[in-house]
């Protein structure tokens, strides 16, 4: 890239103000496009906002230092041939560089009543994605309140906990067996479960919502598959989220799950790249912070002149802390964390203490683990994890990871 070209980001998430902000430090003029009123701040920390434990102003990022430009607006669309963005209010921006950072979109589950006739969401409804959504759910929780939770991964995890930290009356349905099935194996599960429980969050599984009721315009309960209803008042959609193409995929580039990019995180437009949660890096969308801030980096020193930088993956791990009136509890989960046949697992319980690590070796590598309530050794084990070194044969290192936390 020349030092003159005209580079525009659309999207101003971690990973997008994170590009703006390493290209800003070494000289280069960036404009960054952004949709959402608030300034730029951390959605991980979103949680610790509806608990009351964090103000808005808490969670916001490092501005990106001039010579960048933050503009407030929504882009429609992108004409490739003129190199051209266009924001909803008519204005175009040229780019000789676009990078599309523009995130994800929560995942709206097929629920009947779920849209008024003018298709927004009833009153008391929320998503949980923005600040706006964060704010607007703070605002309708009193203590007392009977809250629903629809979705018990992570997303709905920390919904419920907020909640009930909020002192609202928490009820967390979940269609699958158990909570965060797609990080935890069953045992975590069950102690996250008991953590809920003991803030006072009903939590349901195996229990699919079908209806929501409303009246007036606003919501009153929801319905379960077999029948039994809720009042609810507010209602929390935590259902997961997709990645946000519509742009990219308008404008003709390749999209599968994710906006396609290569190594060096470029479309199918070499013009265009994308990081963050929007993107499908060689068959996977990631939708977790350390890819988008890892993406961000490769892309900022690819775009300085650094030929070499490429991005290659992330293995990345999931951590979660849940903080109550009392404790906290923390949880770090990362790679496979359910043994197939064949598979050695190290596994350590506490139920006093309501501690549980566990790793799981396939021949002689460490494939994934979970800690729950006790991380001192996680820095350790996510070394050996992600450095993928064969482990020495006699196992006496392992169990050594596992309870020595090695200054991490
Ligand atoms: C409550 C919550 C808790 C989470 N907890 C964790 C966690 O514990 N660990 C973890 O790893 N991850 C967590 N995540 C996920 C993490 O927040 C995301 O992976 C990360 O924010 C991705 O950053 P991004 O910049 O790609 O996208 P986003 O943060 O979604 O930012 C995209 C931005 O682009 C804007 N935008 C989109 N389209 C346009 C347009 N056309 N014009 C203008 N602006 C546009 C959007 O409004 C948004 O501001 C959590 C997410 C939420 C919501």
């Amino acid at each position: 890239m020349t030092s003159n070209e005209r580079v525009v980001v659309i999207g101003t998430g971690l990973a997008g103000v994170t590009l703006a902000r390493r290209l800003g430090g070494l000289g280069t003029p960036v404009t960054l496009v952004g949709e959402e009123e608030h300034r730029p701040y951390n959605r991980v920390l979103l949680a610790e906002v509806l608990a009351g434990r964090y103000s808005p102003e808490l969670i916001a990022l490092p501005a990106p230092a001039a010579p960048t430009v933050l503009t407030r607006g929504r882009v429609t669309g992108i004409d490739r041939a003129a190199r051209t963005v266009v924001c909803a209010d008519g204005t175009g921006i040229g780019y000789d560089r676009l990078v599309l950072a523009t995130g994800s979109n929560p995942v709206l589950p097929p629920l009947r009543g779920l849209f008024t006739e003018d298709h927004a969401l009833p009153e008391g409804v929320h998503a949980f994605r923005t600040m706006d959504d964060c704010l607007g759910l703070a605002k309708a929780v009193r203590p007392g309140a009977r809250a629903v939770v629809i979705g018990g991964g992570l997303l709905g995890v920390s919904a419920a906990r907020a909640l009930a930290v909020r002192g609202a009356q928490v009820v967390l349905a979940q269609q699958s067996e158990r909570l965060m099935e797609r990080q935890l194996d069953p045992a975590a599960s069950r102690l996250v479960r008991r953590h809920l429980t003991d803030l006072g969050v009903e939590v349901h599984t195996e229990c699919r919502v079908r209806d929501v009721r409303c009246v007036a315009g606003a919501v009153r309960s929801v319905e379960m598959a077999d029948g039994y209803a809720l009042d609810a008042d507010p209602v929390v959609l935590a259902c997961g989220v997709h990645p946000r193409v519509g742009l990219a995929q308008a404008a003709g580039l390749e999209v599968r799950k994710g906006i396609v990019v290569d190594d060096e995180l470029r479309t199918s437009d070499p013009r265009i790249h994308a990081v963050g949660d929007c993107v499908q890096h060689a068959g996977t969308v990631y939708g977790l912070a350390a890819p988008a801030l890892e993406q961000a980096e490769a892309l900022a020193a690819l775009l300085a002149g650094d030929a070499d930088a490429r991005y290659t993956g992330t293995r990345s791990l999931t951590r979660l802390t849940l903080t109550g009136p009392d404790s906290p509890f923390d949880l770090a989960a990362f790679g496979e964390t359910e043994a197939l046949p064949g598979d050695d697992v190290v596994q350590l319980t506490d139920a006093t203490r309501g501690t549980y690590r566990k790793v799981v070796v396939r021949g002689d590598r460490l494939i994934g683990g979970v800690l729950v309530g006790e991380l001192g050794t996680v820095g350790a084990l996510a070394r050996a994890w992600e450095g993928a070194e064969p482990l020495p044969s006699d196992g006496g290192p392992l169990l050594h990871l596992l309870t020595n936390d090695g200054g991490s």
